[in-house]
């Protein structure tokens, strides 16, 4: 499929002469891989976007109650539409009447790899991994480490995933990220002074 096409839905729900946020229409450097971002979006409710570099784009899913480190915890993930790239280095705020109107905040980052492509008698790629419903990805960031889950729940308009950490050497019952961690990766900032500086009075 086209770049064009998979940003599609991406471009239909935002007005980019009103929104803040990146088109997508620039050419970016294609060269960096297996990118992840958890952003913090404090829109009509608090969720956290899940976002995983699949070949020219970022696969996305929203986490109302964030990821956790403790692998018996699992967190609903509900599947969102590709954005692009560029949207990873967004922090900011999207002005009120646009779509997904709120702040956003970059809460991690980092690489990552995909389990099942390692594994001899699986090898499936990102996208086979997306079309079986089935994900095993191993984050590097800087909140969040470790070998992680998505299980697709329940197909159609909607997709319904869970996302799980895997009980490997970085899972941790006694972290909570979320709660402990609560500020931007990329300038300290907490949600309120994104806001505040975004909207200066
Ligand atoms: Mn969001």
């Amino acid at each position: 499929m086209a770049k064009q096409d998979k940003l599609a839905e991406y471009r239909r729900k935002r007005d980019f002469h009103l929104t803040s946020e990146p088109s997508g229409n620039k050419k970016i450097d294609g060269r960096k891989k297996n990118q992840f971002v958890i952003q913090k979006h404090d829109a009509s409710s608090l969720h956290y976007d899940l976002r995983l570099q699949v070949d020219d784009v970022f696969v996305s899913w929203a986490v109302p109650k964030g990821p956790s480190t403790d692998p018996s915890e699992k967190r609903l993930a509900i599947r969102t539409e590709d954005h692009p790239l560029q949207y990873g280095n967004f922090e900011g705020v999207i002005d009120e009447g646009n779509y997904g109107a709120g702040t956003v905040m970059i809460w991690d980052r980092g690489r990552f790899t995909n389990l099942r492509e390692e594994k001899e008698e699986d090898g499936a790629s990102m996208e086979a991994s997306l079309d079986e419903g089935k994900i095993e990805v191993w984050l590097e960031g800087e909140k969040l480490q470790g070998g992680y889950v998505l299980i697709r729940t329940q197909q159609g308009e909607q997709e319904q995933w869970l996302l799980k950490k895997m009980d490997d050497d970085k899972a941790d019952a006694r972290r909570n990220p979320v709660s402990t961690q609560p500020n931007s990766v990329v300038s300290g900032r907490s949600l309120d002074a994104i806001q505040k500086e975004a909207s200066p009075s």
